[in-house]
């Protein structure tokens, strides 16, 4: 059981898997009053930067689960390098349908919501986890920019133009779904650049590597077409953030 392995060749020396930089999840944390022993879910947790640093700063204890065997493994020594590893507790599995055994204050999925078929599935299977009164965390892509036609918008990895919405529709939908947004941190240009234009770096590393490689052929075409797809698309049309919701 594993992700795609684009996904772990081309992120393999990310540490955050999302247009978010550490400064963001700093804010993040620091807006949702983070305390001690506050009680974290986290699926789709990646290299488990979120959970590690906010165990850091502000003694949260939390559980995350990845399908990335790579991910998870990072996670584990992330957790070992910030002196956090008694708080925060990282898994290799498959997160659909997961539900906590020990309800959460914080029940999140930040830039993995296809777990559950989307945000609004993502965020009923979370209330699953989820204290009464407490905070769904859900990272997600919106529409910067509506592309004009559909080829603009498969051109941006879209499968079609109603895979997002604008940032206006998903607060509306939010609100639809009987949820108070309680904070929101977004993401910006530059905040894309470090996801995407750091893979490039790491295709580069990696291609020199294992030029014989099954993959290689594969990588060796990303690398091309993907800083074009970047600065034409991704960097202009989509917007990405945290929003923090609270059932009314
Ligand atoms: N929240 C993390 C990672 C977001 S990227 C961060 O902020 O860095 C999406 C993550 O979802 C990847 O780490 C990927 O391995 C994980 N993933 C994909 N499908 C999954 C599934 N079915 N169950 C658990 N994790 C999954």
């Amino acid at each position: 059981m594993d992700i795609p392995r684009i996904f772990t060749i081309s992120e393999s020396e990310h540490r955050i898997h999302n247009p978010f930089t550490s400064e963001k999840y700093a804010t993040l944390g620091h807006v949702l009053c983070m305390k001690p022993d506050t009680r974290i879910l986290d699926l789709g947790s990646g290299s488990g930067e979120m959970l590690c640093t906010w165990a850091r700063d502000y003694a949260i204890t939390g559980i995350g689960i990845d399908m990335s065997q790579l991910f998870s493994e990072q996670a584990k020594l992330r957790a070992e390098e910030l002196g956090v590893s008694n708080r925060v507790h990282f898994f290799h599995n498959d997160a659909t349908g997961y539900i906590a055994q020990e309800k959460c204050d914080v029940a999140a999925c930040v830039g993995a919501t296809w777990i559950a078929g989307g945000f609004s599935g993502t965020i009923e299977l979370l209330a699953k986890s989820l204290k009464p009164g407490g905070i769904i965390l859900i990272g997600e892509p919106y529409w910067r920019q509506l592309p004009a036609t559909e080829e603009i918008a498969k051109a941006c990895g879209a499968t079609s133009l109603t895979d997002f919405l604008s940032l206006p529709e998903l607060i509306s939908t939010f609100d639809k779904l009987g949820y108070d947004v309680v904070e929101m941190v977004l993401a910006d240009q530059e905040g894309w650049d470090r996801y995407e234009a750091a893979k490039w770096m790491t295709m580069h590393r990696w291609l020199k590597i294992n030029p014989n490689d099954d993959f290689a052929k594969e990588i060796r075409t990303e690398l091309t077409v993907a800083p074009k797809r970047h600065v034409t698309y991704t960097r202009e049309y989509f917007g990405w953030g945290v929003f923090a919701l609270i059932a009314r």
